[in-house]
């Protein structure tokens, strides 16, 4: 976008585009007021007050509205804002917009009101993004969890890290600019407060998780070695016959991906069976898929054939899973009473992916496991880009630690202590490129 085109007067319609209730057109910029004077018949605004009468083309009556004026500077972009609800049918939605846009505004971009509030510093960039997070959540309980950032919850965290670097930086600072009247601070000092500093950004972090399984899903993993009915519980958990199953070992190649609606989305993974030694080239490639599987998912269930119990290769994969979050699912239970692993194992669930015997347990246990999360408990609800900016700070952060402990140059320390500022400006916008900035806001629909 050209820079001057930043201050045209912007207009949008800002309700869906269908038959509803009422339409909403919205006006942002300079020439909100001028143009409505053109179009409406009752144009004598007064702030916090709307207005009734017609819109107007050309002394023709186009439809009855109501008016809202928002002066600037408070408005949501800051700007003098206008917004015309009018009766929701597209056309004369339509007709509206056409007649404010031959009025002397032109067409907003995407996102484009957000981001003048932006610009106006009507809201940080954390908040301009938990916009988008609640139009586009999946979730009543993401929705509500957003809504925490939009008050500015995330905003209020960073600057408190902020703050706490400020602190260390000013003293760092102050003793080489000044070392005839400041003493830089001890090393102890230094790296006591690095580590509260880490401690902060861990707690802004831990919540990463979560508010990804918010945003995008759960995934959970099956996997096993080959033959043990990894596809057919895929299957059966689907329903459906997307995945090969066949009785030859290792017939499942691909990662294999699909949707399980359990309120909140699971991508369900099925992988080619971990097993290393004799495979083919195509095999190999599934088993090096199937092992980042392990890394990415949130849950893995680790499938064995209870009418043969643990072998080796069965043991070699459990290996692989210490640390993490799996259920152990004893398959093929319609050959077999018996779970036939040993009872310090980890959680069992019975089943016959042939039959379907237990499989609306498994579904039940997932919902517990990677569903039943409390809005509530997440205290920062942050996205990906979000989650790297602190991830950068953190590492800055570290050096800073590591260097602190070596007893380096405090000029040198503070050029990582800078960085970990940077990384969090980014997060909020206060530094941010105009490439980054355009992305985020093509995340949003026009009209907001
Ligand atoms: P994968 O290699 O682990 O994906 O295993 P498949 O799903 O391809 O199944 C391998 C074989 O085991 C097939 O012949 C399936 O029909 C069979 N099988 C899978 N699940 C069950 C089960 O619960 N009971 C019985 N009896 N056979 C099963």
């Amino acid at each position: 976008m050209n820079v001057l085109d930043e201050f045209d007067t912007i207009t949008a319609i800002a309700t869906p585009i269908g038959t509803g209730g009422i339409g909403v057109i919205r006006i942002s910029g300079d020439k909100s007021f001028e143009i409505i004077d053109k179009i409406f018949t009752n144009p004598k605004f007064e702030p916090g007050k709307f207005n009734h009468g017609w819109i107007i083309d050309n002394g023709k009556k186009i439809d009855e509205v109501i008016v809202l004026p928002f002066f600037a500077p408070n408005s949501y972009t800051g700007e003098n804002v206008i917004e015309i609800q009018c009766h929701g049918g597209v056309n004369v939605v339509k007709n509206i917009l056409n007649l404010v846009l031959n009025n002397g505004a032109r067409m907003a971009e995407k996102g484009e009101f957000t981001k003048r509030a932006f610009l106006n510093k009507r809201m940080d960039l954390s908040q301009a993004e938990a916009v988008a997070d609640i139009i586009h959540s999946k979730t009543s309980e993401f929705a509500k969890a957003s809504v925490k950032n939009l008050s500015g919850a995330l905003k209020e965290g960073i600057n408190s890290i902020r703050n706490q670097i400020f602190e260390v930086l000013s003293k760092i600072t102050a003793g080489i600019d000044f070392p005839e009247d400041v003493n830089e601070p001890e090393y102890d000092y230094l790296i006591n407060s690095f580590h509260n500093i880490i401690d902060s950004i861990d707690s802004v972090l831990s919540g990463a998780s979560t508010s990804n399984i918010f945003r995008q899903g759960a995934s959970v993993a099956i996997i096993g070695k080959p033959n043990v009915g990894k596809s057919s519980l895929f299957n059966a958990l689907l329903n459906l016959d997307r995945a090969i199953v066949t009785d030859i070992a290792g017939t499942t190649r691909d990662v294999i991906r699909e949707t399980l609606d359990l309120g909140i989305p699971i991508t369900l993974i099925d992988t080619a069976g971990i097993r290393e030694g004799e495979t083919d080239k195509v095999e190999k490639i599934g088993i090096e898929y199937s092992k980042q599987s392990l890394d990415e998912a949130d849950l893995i269930l680790f499938v064995y054939d209870a009418s043969q119990g643990l072998n080796n290769e069965d043991k070699e994969v459990l290996e692989l899973l210490k640390g993490k979050n799996y259920l152990l699912i004893a398959n093929k239970s319609d050959l077999t009473d018996k779970t036939n692993i040993p009872e310090n194992a980890g959680e069992v669930i019975k089943l016959s992916a042939l039959t379907g015997a237990g499989i609306k347990e498994l579904k039940e246990e997932l919902t517990k496991k990677v569903c039943d999360i409390n809005p509530e408990s997440l205290e920062f609800v942050t996205n990906t880009r979000q989650q790297e900016c602190l991830k950068k700070a953190r590492n800055s952060i570290e050096q800073a630690l590591l260097a602190s402990q070596l007893r380096e140059l405090q000029d040198l320390i503070s050029i990582d202590v800078k960085s970990a500022v940077l990384a969090l400006d980014e997060l909020t916008g206060e530094l941010i490129t105009d490439d980054i900035l355009n992305n985020i806001f093509d995340h949003f629909c026009i009209g907001k």
